[in-house]
């Protein structure tokens, strides 16, 4: 298996070694829960599942781990965001669990409906706060932290790569600091590791800690949860592009001076923004479309997964109902050839067939080339040197990483619901007669339903009509 994938850290593809062999370990930020996800966030989940995908299918044993961030969680990177679960929770009358809750459900509804593998282990920020402690106390040990103002800080000074995921050079940083002064700061850009002062006094999620009653900075919980699932060094970890500069820039300090061991994490990966047409789609400005709103236009979920393949991860990708439009047509389309083709059984791949399925799997490994490889696709469903029991297989397969549920389509001859009432009914009929082995009745019925116009097939799945 040779799989390549673009680092953030190098800037430029790499071929992709496990630390383990044929084993990946995986961690993938995840939603923070005091509102739907919007279909933006969708889109960077989906590439999180189309990677997993494909590191199965090359025959890696992964082992994903996505976090849930249902604490207070800051926008900015000191006491200078406002707390949005708090917010939310005040909005609605709710307590914080619930809204964290409901917020929670509802990512994981949208995720199956867009058929997104559920990550082997999902860990919730406040089922983790005594990791968080354990860790910052290590950071404390090292002296890497100090203690201000009433809240435990991380001191970036105190380590010499600060900055390397982003390219970020100190000196700019110092001069070119765009966040709220925090006058507890040593330097700008050290960041809270533990709050027991902050300018919201009415924090409704607090834990007691060395340092007082308080509550997590907004980076110390991804970087307490990876290592706890991952250990201290592990393979990749992913998010969103948004999470470069400052999440994961902090992530990749604590963990690294904690263990004092470098490299932290081998692969770092990136997924672009979905676009609107005022730019990034995000939740704080308000404007967003979830998928739940999409469903109620009358969209399949599997719409915008196909609508996300159509673009390549590491693009930005503008949305727009004509483009979602397109995609769900050419899905329609998709399923309807595949029904054709299930009446037909698979069958092992020709030289033809086996150059299809190399260039698919090739395009997809190539840093997730999905628009490839679904053109791929597409020539080969066109093309007449192909065998439908080949295309069958080939379909289904490629399907493992595309995830378009082409495996529950039925066979074209199950899905005609103009089949009248009478004959289905005649046709449990002789399939209970059939199941009493009174075979001359059900004989009889095969004949009358024969003069009505259908026949009936017995397949492993069980009886299938079909017209004469
Ligand atoms: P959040 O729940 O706000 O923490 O975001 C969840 C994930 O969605 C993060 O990995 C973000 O980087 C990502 N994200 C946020 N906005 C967008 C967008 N417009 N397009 C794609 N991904 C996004
Ligand atoms: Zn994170």
């Amino acid at each position: 298996m040779s799989i390549k994938l673009y680092n953030t850290m190098s800037r430029r593809p790499e071929e992709f070694k496990s630390i383990e062999d044929n084993k990946v370990s995986m961690y993938c930020c995840g939603p923070t829960v005091y509102n739907y996800a919007h279909i933006g966030n969708l889109r960077t989940y989906i590439f999180e599942d189309i990677l997993h995908r494909t590191l199965q299918h090359a025959g890696y044993d992964v082992k994903h781990v996505m976090n849930i961030t249902d604490v207070g969680h800051l926008t900015g990177d000191g006491d200078d965001g406002e707390d949005k679960l708090n917010k939310r929770a005040k909005e609605t009358g709710k307590s914080v669990w619930d809204i964290a809750q409901f917020y929670t459900d509802a990512f994981f509804k949208d995720e199956s409906h867009l058929n997104i593998v559920r990550p082997n282990i999902v860990c919730k920020a406040t089922d983790h706060i005594q990791d968080m402690i354990e860790l910052i106390k290590k950071l404390e040990a090292n002296g890497h932290t100090y203690v201000s103002g009433g809240n435990v800080y991380f001191s970036i000074d105190t380590i010499d790569d600060y900055g390397k995921l982003a390219g970020l050079r100190l000196d700019d940083l110092k001069e070119g600091a765009r966040i709220e002064v925090d006058s507890n700061k040593k330097n700008p850009k050290d960041f809270v590791l533990w709050f027991t002062n902050s300018k919201f006094k009415d924090q409704a999620m607090v834990w007691p800690s060395p340092w007082g009653v308080g509550y997590p900075g907004w980076h110390i919980e991804c970087s307490a949860m990876s290592s706890k699932y991952l250990g201290d060094h592990f393979d990749i970890h992913c998010g969103g592009i948004d999470a470069i500069p400052v999440h994961h820039t902090n992530e990749i300090a604590q963990s690294e001076a904690a263990s004092g061991k470098k490299p932290w994490v081998n692969y770092w990966c990136h997924g672009e923004f979905l676009l609107n047409d005022k730019g990034k789609m995000s939740k704080s400005s308000g404007e967003f479309l979830t998928l739940s709103v999409l469903e109620s236009k009358g969209y399949d979920a599997l719409d915008y997964r196909y609508f996300c393949l159509s673009g390549h991860y590491r693009s930005q990708l503008k949305f727009s109902f004509e483009a979602l439009d397109h995609a769900k047509s050419a899905r329609e389309s998709l399923v309807k050839r595949v029904a054709e083709l299930k009446n037909s059984s698979v069958c092992d791949l020709g030289q033809k067939a086996q150059d299809y399925k190399n260039q698919f799997f090739a395009a997809m490994e190539n840093d997730l080339m999905a628009p490839q490889a679904l053109a791929v696709l597409w020539s080969m469903l066109k093309d007449k040197d192909v065998t439908d029991g080949e295309k069958l297989a080939l379909v289904l397969e490629m399907d493992q990483i595309l995830g378009l549920r082409l495996d529950e389509v039925k066979p074209l001859s199950e899905t005609k619901d103009d089949i009248p009432e009478d004959v289905k009914a005649l046709a449990l009929k002789r399939a209970q007669a059939k199941k009493e082995k009174n075979f001359a009745l059900a004989d009889e019925i095969r004949n009358t339903l024969k003069d009505m116009g259908y026949i009936v097939k017995d397949t492993p799945q069980g009886p299938v009509l079909e017209r004469v």
